[in-house]
């Protein structure tokens, strides 16, 4: 069993702590995602389950053992940094040996492990280049190639992908993601990106300033997120937060009134006994386009994608709106639109930031 447990985990360096009391399980086989701005403390916890830094406060479990206590090459694990980290002066298949050959593992096997690498990584063909010769795409398959080598039970990865291009990073998801269908191994993914999070995870762990916000499946966060940080975080184009001046009761929900008098009904629950909320949060392709609708907005900027509309405006408060529409839609900068939220998908947010649903 290749569970990671991570326990009241905490990191200082000298006064300065950059993680607080971490806590999240990581099933065994499953693709765990670390996502945050930059900063947040996603790589400093990947080291320290690599036994790269030394933990504060806390332990780290794989399994039934207990690892933080070993050194890093006792661990089981096997990391893929940003920068590949590949010996320049040697060829590939002597970057993919020279791990296994340190720790004495005999020429034979070496040889295999190389072989059913390359094979499921398709590198078969460059195994005598040296890393120059290679693309940026292809040095990260090396990478990836030299964890598989290791046979370890956790794989982590600190943003693999952030040096390659669009396209190419778009294929690569798809390729780790096959990677971990193929190997079963836990993986332990590092990234700012939110697409990478929701498309490749199983379970998302959304970090802020060295603290665990939300931990979830993608469409759980996406949905259901559990704090305004991870609402705006999760989404592109963002969620709209409209201010709330005022709530009452109709019918045993709560309706708010905004500043400019508009009433938005809502499916929070009066009873449930929730802190007023301060904002209400839409995403952009949650509203109907509605002469009637109670958010009247002005329109600065129409992105025309070909598959839909991007339509940028403003509440008359300057409360910026973002909303998706039809891609045959008409509407023009300066029009004056009526939009009307989808009730069952409005979140409401309290004072502290946490979303009341
Ligand atoms: P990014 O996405 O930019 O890589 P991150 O979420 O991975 O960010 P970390 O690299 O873990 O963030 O850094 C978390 C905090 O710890 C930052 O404020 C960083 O400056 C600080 N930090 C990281 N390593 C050290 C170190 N060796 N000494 C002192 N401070 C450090």
């Amino acid at each position: 069993m290749a569970a990671v447990d991570l326990r009241g985990l905490s990191k200082a360096f000298g006064l300065v702590k950059v993680l607080h009391d971490v806590s999240v399980d990581i099933g065994d086989g499953e693709f765990a995602v670390l996502l945050g701005p930059s900063g947040c403390g996603k790589t400093t916890l990947l080291r320290l389950i690599a036994g790269l830094e030394t933990l504060s406060d806390g332990e780290i479990r794989i399994g039934d053992e207990r690892i933080d206590q070993l050194q890093p090459g006792q661990r089981g694990i096997a990391m893929v940094f940003q920068s590949y980290a590949l010996y320049p002066h040697m060829s590939v298949r002597a970057n993919l040996a020279y791990g296994l050959k340190n720790i004495g593992t005999p020429a034979n096997v070496i040889a295999q492990r190389i072989d059913q690498a390359a094979t499921i990584l398709e590198i078969e063909q460059l195994l005598d280049r040296k890393p120059h010769q290679l693309s940026g795409g292809q040095r990260q398959r090396v990478a990836i190639g030299r964890a598989i080598t290791k046979s370890p039970k956790v794989f982590l990865f600190d943003e693999p992908l952030s040096n390659l291009d669009a396209a190419l990073r778009a294929r690569t998801r798809v390729e780790i993601s096959k990677l971990h269908q193929q190997l079963g191994a836990t993986m332990i993914f590092v990234t700012h990106d939110q697409v990478e999070a929701m498309t490749m995870a199983s379970k998302i762990v959304v970090m802020n300033a060295g603290r665990v916000e939300q931990v979830g499946p993608p469409l759980e966060v996406y949905r259901h997120p559990a704090t305004r940080f991870v609402a705006a975080f999760i989404g592109t184009p963002q969620m709209n937060f409209v201010p709330v001046n005022q709530t009452s009761e109709n019918g045993g929900w709560l309706q708010a009134t905004l500043k400019d008098g508009a009433r938005l009904d809502t499916r929070i629950a009066t009873s449930a006994g929730h802190a007023s909320p301060v904002e209400l949060g839409f995403r952009p392709d949650e509203v109907a386009v509605d002469p009637d609708g109670a958010l009247k907005i002005e329109v600065e900027v129409v992105e025309r994608l070909g598959d839909r509309t991007l339509v940028y405006a403003h509440l008359s408060d300057g409360t910026p709106i973002i909303y998706q529409d039809h891609s045959d839609s008409q509407v023009q900068r300066g029009d004056r639109v009526g939009l009307r939220p989808h009730l069952h998908k409005l979140i409401g947010f309290d004072g502290s930031g946490k979303a009341l649903h």
